[in-house]
């Protein structure tokens, strides 16, 4: 799930999933408040939002994009640089500055989750676990490493679980939690 960074009063870094079906997010004088109220915009200093580029599904979330509307004169910056056309989809590791309001960062990154595999035709060819070596086949369960891509069974048939085999992902070395726990903080730029 996307996420939120934000320093708070206490210069602590708090974080915010972002949740698609909230519709927008306020960047506010009063961050967290605001942000923890999303949905509602009540003040002229709600004017720079974050907002869902795509709808839900089914379950309530998705993993698309996220937009940042700002109006050219509030003077937000992303990574150093205005907001052309006052808007911009954000990516991973956006540094966001909102004048009297402090500092944002943005993360796309996405949680690991069982899925059916079925193959495109790009995939079905080449669709290997790391952890057992053995094809992966149409309708199997596996997990996507949110980090690297590459997919790996979740449970086979003989009890296999390859994904939560190891704490690390067989090819990256990603954490394989299917907790949606962040991996990433801003300590790390
Ligand atoms: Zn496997
Ligand atoms: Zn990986």
């Amino acid at each position: 799930m996307a996420r939120l960074w934000i320093k708070d009063d206490s210069g602590e870094w708090a974080v915010l999933p972002l949740v698609p079906s909230a519709s927008f997010y306020p960047l506010s004088a009063n961050p967290l408040r605001a942000l923890n109220a999303a949905g509602t915009i009540d003040s002229a200093a709600c004017e720079t939002v974050l907002v869902s580029s795509d709808s839900p599904d089914d379950a309530g979330w998705n993993e698309g994009g996220w937009l940042l509307l700002s109006p050219s004169r509030s003077g937000v910056l992303v990574n150093g640089l205005p907001v052309s056309a006052g808007i911009r989809l954000l990516e991973d590791g956006d540094e966001i500055r909102v004048s009297g309001s402090g500092i944002f960062y943005f993360s796309a990154e996405r949680a690991a989750r069982p899925e059916t595999f079925r193959p495109d035709s790009k995939e079905a060819s080449s669709a290997r676990c790391p952890r057992c070596l053995r094809t992966i086949r149409d309708g199997e369960t596996v997990v996507r490493c949110p980090r690297c891509g590459v997919l790996h069974h979740h449970l086979l048939g003989e009890g296999y679980a390859c994904w939560t085999y190891a704490d690390g992902c067989a090819v990256c070395g990603g954490s394989t939690s299917l907790a949606d726990e962040p991996e990433w903080s801003p300590d790390e730029f």
